[in-house]
């Protein structure tokens, strides 16, 4: 099976048990945002940039499962921020469980390893040496982190264990050159690739979440699901990019280009989606076939953004994700008071002009597995799609030239330092190439911009000069 039958028999459950109830509105997946703090700066992302005056906030641990339980998704997808920098996160992740919910923890995978290893000190006993002995060789842990493993974890706190329930969701956009670029650090592509094998070492499930943008290359995409399926990853999930209002504001002023330079319309993104029929046949993508048809452009949808609400430190985040046009403090409050006839596009016309160019997972493959704009056979189709067999690793993904950046010194901020020590105009078109272009002013406040602001320092000189 595509995806573990006690999972999809939950989710089915909840959709026959609503349909039968006629629930005209109710939640699928929730998007719960314990925290906004991040530790990097991503271009393109909405989050840390609207809601830079809260970034300290977090939601405290009993409002998050109060949320879960209150909207009663059977999938929560905890994102943020980076939710692994949320002080209960295991609490949080142990107590979502507990409700018998499918958890995904949406990170960018820079403190994955650091909670794989407090897991693994906190089972210690000479028992794993042979795991430890692994981890060593293939370089996943140091002498030094066996060492700490080894005498155990004693704070009392949970952590985060593998489990069917659970997947981590590590957000990778491209192979490495690109990953770094778009993340704005280097270095992230590879510890993100470190982290996912040591959690598949370890028998956690992993999946990765991709976000197609304008520059997304398509042969690199499929290459990045070749060298991640190579890895043994559980699944992908992919959605394009969407240019809502706090990133399309971010990108003219911090980096001084050009929403449409970057973000996909309607028409790019059926183009850059045109084999996502072909990919699902070759990896395990998430998401429902119907969905793909869409993001194909051969067949419309209608949104149903209210099936993956998000909750935040402000509340139920309404219409959806990706846009804000008010928060609710009940769930049941947003299904009730906001009128969802305003917003999609149907027909082709955009009930509101920011849904103009959205095809974004979030607002569309509930859609699919609800069976709204239904065709015939698109039930057997999704039954089809999940109980087919899971397609195989793709060992020949191992091939992947994946460390094409930092790793072999060709990463983005090397580039532009070596065009700075060229000449000035090499350094412009470096920092133009490479989206770093200005004031750095990121709304992150736990982001380390050092190095790229290092780098604009120099150009900065290198312009008196
Ligand atoms: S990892 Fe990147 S995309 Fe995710 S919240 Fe942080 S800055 Fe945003
Ligand atoms: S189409 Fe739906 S998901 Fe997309 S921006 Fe509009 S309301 Fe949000």
């Amino acid at each position: 099976m595509r995806f573990p039958l006690a999972l999809t028999v939950k989710i089915a459950r909840h959709i026959i048990k609503h349909t039968l109830r006629r629930t005209p509105r109710f939640a699928l997946v929730l998007q719960l945002e314990p925290l906004h703090t991040c530790n990097l700066t991503c271009t393109g992302c909405g989050r840390i940039r609207e809601y830079s005056t809260s970034l300290k906030d977090m939601m405290s641990l009993e409002d998050c499962l109060a949320s879960a339980q209150e909207c009663g998704a059977p999938m929560v997808s905890v994102c943020g921020g980076e939710p692994l920098i949320y002080p209960k996160i295991e609490e949080l992740v142990a107590g979502l469980l507990a409700q018998q919910r499918i958890v995904y923890i949406c990170t960018n995978g820079m403190f994955m390893r650091k909670k794989l290893k407090e897991h693994l000190a906190d089972t210690y006993s000479p028992a794993q040496e042979p795991t430890l002995a692994r981890l060593l060789a293939e370089k996943l842990i140091s002498e030094k982190d066996a060492e700490i493993i080894r005498k155990g974890k004693h704070d009392g706190r949970p952590t985060i264990k593998p489990s069917k329930w659970l997947y981590w969701n590590v957000h990778i956009d491209g192979l490495e050159y690109t990953h770094d670029l778009i993340v704005e650090r280097e270095g992230v592509f590879k510890e993100c690739v470190e982290a996912v094998r040591m959690a598949k070492l370890l028998g956690y499930q992993v999946a990765t979440n991709t976000t197609v943008y304008k520059e997304s290359d398509v042969k690199e995409i499929e290459q990045m699901f070749e060298f991640f399926s190579s890895l043994g990853v559980d699944g992908h999930t992919i959605s394009p990019g969407y240019d809502y209002d706090a990133a399309k504001k971010d990108m003219v002023k911090r980096l001084g280009r050009q929403p449409e330079d970057f973000f996909l319309t309607r028409a790019m993104t059926i183009q850059k989606f045109a084999k996502i029929q072909e990919w699902a046949e070759r990896f395990t993508i998430f998401g429902t076939p119907v969905y793909q048809e869409f993001l194909a452009g051969k067949r419309e949808l209608t949104c149903t953004a209210w099936a993956i609400p998000t909750r935040n430190v402000r509340g139920w985040k309404a219409p959806c994700y990706l846009m804000t046009d008010g928060h609710y403090e009940r769930y049941q409050e947003m299904l009730d008071k906001v009128d969802w006839n305003k917003y999609g596009v149907v027909n082709g016309i955009a009930r509101d002009h920011r849904c103009e160019n959205c095809m974004v997972h979030c607002g569309y493959d509930p859609s699919g597995a609800l069976g709204t704009n239904y065709q015939r056979g698109d039930t057997w189709k999704n039954i089809r799609y999940n109980f087919a067999a899971r397609p195989k690793p793709y060992t020949a993904g191992r091939q992947v030239k994946a460390f094409n950046g930092f790793s072999i010194g060709k990463g983005h901020l090397a580039e532009a330092n070596a065009a700075i020590n060229a000449d000035l105009a090499g350094a412009k078109s470096a920092f133009q190439n490479n989206g770093n272009k200005g004031d750095s002013g990121g709304a992150c406040s736990g982001g380390d911009t050092s190095q790229r602001d290092d780098l604009l320092v120099k150009v900065r000189a290198a312009k008196k000069a």
